[in-house]
């Protein structure tokens, strides 16, 4: 088993939190096409297994047009075999969702849309500098459900400066009403670099961030949704296979700056984020071979962010009774608990998932 990701780094205008790599060039999303089907070219060697998930992320993928999509799916259906392809998951902004689009990506063969609303506030979505307004936002999702779409994924943000638990209510409420089949959630994390980043003193109390979380739990919860990694809910059968893979230590292939890549055994690699040396074909991919202790520390962090929890019994064997005495005092105070050498993070883990694990690691 094993996946492709392909990165689009285009945003027509960037978020005010957002410190991934992309870039306002549109322009070049002809020439980057081509580019990237280079790269699939010249590493498709790389992808040795049959693959099973493929995600186009960004960025953001719906930059491009359904033209250059095609291309791209042209070339993956001729360089790769696809007889095993389970779930293809395309990113998209509401404000790009109109039907003829979603009908054309339907066409491609994508069988995921994963949305990135963040919220059903007119407010928040201004202070996040979305393109979108809450009221696009249900027009794009009943959009994609009209042109077939019958896996829907959407993100959400909370923590948001000044918010109050009855914004995050309202925004949870709505999600819950269009009903989507997963729902991914992140507090917002202030990036330096960010222009959110000046606002860090309106940021909300420690105390109203573990309320949001737990209503978002327990929101979630109520409605059937299984919170099957921190930041992940979703309805039985509807868990991202593409996102699993990263969290289980299987392999993929990147495509595209700032994209990486893992063998699912000990290397990793991935491209700097340089849209023009990447279009110029000079960008330079970085090699990295996981010690021993790099390794175990993945496990730790992968596996800890998922409700299947870490088997202790996978750790070096060196390391696992030092790993139990660190246990002790998470398991006494109820963050973490464990069965059957099995543990994992409990709803008062997951809020300080970030200590527990820098803790747990060798
Ligand atoms: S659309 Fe996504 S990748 Fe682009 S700036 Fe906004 S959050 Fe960042």
């Amino acid at each position: 088993m094993a996946g492709l990701y392909l990165h689009i780094p285009f945003c027509p205008s960037r978020c005010s939190y957002c410190d991934f790599y992309s870039t306002t060039r549109t322009n070049r999303c002809s020439d980057y096409t081509e580019a990237l089907i280079r790269e699939l070219k010249s590493r498709k060697s790389e992808l040795s297994e049959p693959f099973h998930t493929v995600y186009f992320g960004g960025g953001t993928p719906s930059s491009l047009s359904i033209g250059q999509l095609e291309r791209i799916w042209t070339a993956i259906h001729r360089h790769l075999n696809t007889d095993s392809l389970q779930e293809a998951t395309f990113e998209a902004n509401p404000d790009d969702l109109k039907i003829d689009y979603l009908k054309g990506l339907k066409q491609l063969g994508f069988n995921r849309l994963s949305i990135g609303i963040q919220s059903f506030n007119d407010h928040f979505l201004q202070q996040m500098n979305r393109r979108h307004t809450a009221a696009e936002a249900v027009e794009a999702y009943d959009n994609a459900r009209r042109a077939g779409f019958d896996n829907i994924s959407i993100d959400l943000m909370y923590g948001l400066p000044q918010q109050n638990i009855s914004d995050w209510t309202q925004t949870l409420n709505k999600a819950m009403q269009l009903r989507p089949e997963h729902c991914s959630a992140y507090h917002l994390s202030y990036e330096p670099g960010t222009r959110m980043y000046a606002s860090r003193t309106n940021a909300v109390s420690e105390e109203t961030s573990l309320a949001m979380f737990e209503l978002l739990c327990s929101t979630l919860s109520e409605n059937g949704y299984k919170h099957y990694e921190i930041s992940n809910f979703a309805l039985p059968g509807y868990h991202s296979r593409h996102n699993s893979l990263y969290w289980n230590g299987t392999a993929y292939l990147g495509l595209g700056p700032g994209a990486h890549s893992y063998d699912g055994k000990r290397l990793r690699s991935w491209n700097p984020g340089n849209l023009d040396a990447y279009l110029n074909g000079t960008l330079e991919r970085t090699y990295e071979q996981l010690t021993e202790q790099d390794y175990t520390n993945e496990l730790i962090m992968t596996r800890l962010r998922t409700s299947e929890g870490l088997d202790i019994r996978l750790l070096p064997t060196a390391y696992i009774s030092k790993f139990r005495q660190k246990l002790q005092p998470w398991l006494k105070n109820s963050c973490v608990e464990m069965e059957n050498d099995i543990v994992r993070l409990t709803k008062n883990g997951i809020f300080v998932s970030d200590s527990i694990i820098r803790d747990l690691f060798e």
